[in-house]
């Protein structure tokens, strides 16, 4: 299908998702993950009006941002090894997966601009994922404010790849119930009012959970070159 098409159907599903549960749709940003696709297919998505994109590998990023550069908002939405950070993060609008002190140590050495970073937290505890244990956060975020140019603008988290709602709700929702606490606490480098969770076959959960930025991929631009 058509970017625009699935655009459009995307759109629409989370204005009905926000209907049911007063939300409003416009707290929640659509980031167009492009990493299976083709520069033009990429294209094809800001075309459509899609302004975020994510990537999750640097030479991803790099062959997309070369082509459409400022004409979207580039997210880096995969782990990044502390010596490539030099090579994108100037480019960058927000990362999701700052999960390590060397890395946002690397982000503050190379930065010339404030980074908003989401952290990365592996709720569900799976060996397979990245991120932070939920008990480690806390910690993690306080230990940040040394680092100027690291914004925690909010957490990210990918929820267990099963059928059972339940436990993806709950991964959902603990990532909820962490950045509320993390919020509170209202430290100056960490507003911490977002939440980077949903993808294309878990959005609608996400949302409901209060979800603020889904990332999505497959249903968008497809996941063939
Ligand atoms: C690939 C990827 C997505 C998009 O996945 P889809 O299921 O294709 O929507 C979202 N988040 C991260 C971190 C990814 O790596």
């Amino acid at each position: 299908m058509e970017v625009q098409a699935n655009f459009k159907k995307i759109q629409e599903n989370i204005k009905q998702i926000c209907n049911n549960i007063n939300r409003n749709p416009e707290e929640i940003t659509v980031i167009g993950v492009t990493k299976y696709v083709t520069i033009e297919r990429a294209q094809e998505a800001v075309d459509a009006g899609v302004k975020n994109l994510g990537e999750n590998r640097l030479e991803g990023f790099q062959e997309k941002y070369a082509t459409i550069a400022n004409n979207a908002l580039w997210h880096f939405i995969g782990s990044l090894q502390s010596r490539k950070v030099k090579e994108l993060i100037n480019e960058l609008d927000y990362i999701h997966s700052l999960d390590r002190k060397s890395l946002a140590k690397e982000i503050n050495k190379r930065a010339n601009h404030t980074v908003p970073c989401f952290v990365q937290v592996n709720v569900s505890g799976e060996e397979s994922k990245h991120g932070l244990s939920p008990e480690q956060v806390h910690t993690f975020i306080e230990q940040l404010k040394n680092y100027n140019k690291v914004e925690v603008v909010g957490l990210m988290t990918m929820a267990p790849y099963v059928d059972d709602e339940t436990r993806i709700r709950n991964t959902f929702r603990a990532l909820r119930e962490l950045r509320d606490e993390i919020k509170g606490e209202n430290w100056d480098h960490a507003p911490c009012q977002y939440l980077s969770m949903g993808m294309s076959n878990d959005y609608q959960i996400a949302i409901e959970e209060g979800a603020t930025h889904i990332r999505i991929g497959s249903s968008l631009v497809g996941s063939t070159k």
